[in-house]
């Protein structure tokens, strides 16, 4: 068979160390994307610039490649729509659309008789005066939204006075769970409706932002059970083909609700690399471009710090590292706040 080509929509991290993956398996990748300094464009064999509606610009990219996979979920429906009348898209079109709306993710969530948080729809502001069940909240966008950006914690109705929020856009407001803990799943399901699973990784954010990941999972047996029951569950019901990622909380009653669902790999599994035989971003090629599934193992227990801002300067510098470190550095040409980096993960 000749060689298989990946098309890889999204440059970021995620779509870099899906080339990285991609290279071991002789699979070549031609990345698109509409920022023209996207740090991918370091790994991939080949980097297309251009926008997300750009229709020529997609047909040219679509008729270079076998398959196309996606690193970010916010691309316009219409355009992996287009894409998938001539290539097959992995995970479907119809997956993306449901879970880039945080409305309509948690509503199929609730479906699948999953426990997610309380959510209602907010189309104006004087919904809001009718809320107050549902305070203390956050209020977010119900598209676009990641790392925390569109969330406004609310406390009070009379907060929003002090915001400045654009009713047009379309929210949710979600009451605020008293989290104990974060932790999220990693599943890769396969096209013969067989999967790999990962163990449960803990998560630790700042500002909203994930810092910290480490497995295993401080969590009793029915939260690790649970977890990953329902893992499979929300992978199955989509029929998902791919790396998918479950967030989840867990309350100060060890109630365990659904936050979200990232329709790709995710940060939380990038100790994948190093602790497994097999990555979150291996599996993913794996299952996305049809090829063998291999049982995947833990080699290692293992921590992840996300390396946000100037943190990765002194780690430019120096190789400081110890033998069970590994630096990752996602090569980005400009430092920002907020920013992620690179990342550090530690075998312990
Ligand atoms: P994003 O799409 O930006 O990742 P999330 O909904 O996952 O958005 O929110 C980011 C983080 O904010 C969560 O991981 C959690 O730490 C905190 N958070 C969000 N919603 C809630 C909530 N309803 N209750 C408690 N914490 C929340
Ligand atoms: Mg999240």
């Amino acid at each position: 068979m000749a060689e298989k080509i990946l098309g890889i929509i999204g440059g970021g991290q995620l779509g870099s160390m899906l080339c990285m993956a991609a290279k071991k398996l002789d699979v070549k990748t031609i990345i698109y994307c509409d920022d023209s300094d996207a740090p991918a464009q370091n790994f991939c064999d080949e980097f297309i610039f251009g926008n997300y509606d750009n229709k020529d610009k997609i047909i040219d990219f679509t008729n270079k490649i076998n398959v196309v996979t996606y690193e970010f979920e916010n691309i316009p429906y219409l355009t992996l729509n287009e894409i998938n009348k001539i290539k097959p898209v992995l995970p479907k079109p119809s997956i993306n659309r449901i879970i880039q709306h945080r409305l309509a993710e948690k509503d199929f969530i609730n479906k699948l008789n999953i426990r997610t948080t309380r959510y209602v729809l907010v189309e104006k502001k004087s919904d809001l005066d009718t809320l107050e069940d549902f305070l203390p909240g956050i209020l977010k966008t119900t598209t676009m939204g990641y790392d925390g950006k569109g969330q406004y914690p609310i406390k009070k109705i009379s907060d929003l006075q002090t915001l400045n929020i654009d009713f047009s856009k379309g929210y949710i407001l979600e009451k605020l769970v008293r989290l104990k803990k974060e932790i999220s799943v990693i599943i890769t399901r396969f096209n013969t409706n067989k999967y790999e699973i990962y163990e449960p990784i803990e998560n630790t954010h700042e500002n909203q932002i994930l810092k910290y990941s480490k497995i295993p999972a401080e969590i009793s047996n029915d939260i690790f059970n649970q977890s990953k029951e329902w893992a499979i569950n929300i992978a199955e019901e989509l029929k998902y083909i791919g790396t998918l990622c479950v967030e989840f909380f867990i309350d100060r009653n060890d109630n365990l609700y659904v936050n979200e669902i990232a329709p790709r790999v995710h940060n939380s599994g990038h100790l994948t690399i190093n602790a497994y035989n097999v990555s979150q971003f291996e599996n993913h090629i794996r299952a996305v471009c049809s090829l063998e599934k291999i049982p995947t193992k833990k080699l290692s227990n293992a921590k992840m710090v996300n390396l946000i801002g100037n943190e990765i300067e002194p780690y430019r510098l120096n190789n400081k590292l110890s033998q069970n470190q590994f630096f990752f550095d996602y090569l980005k040409k400009e430092i920002k706040d907020k920013r992620k980096m690179g990342h550090i993960t530690t075998l312990i």
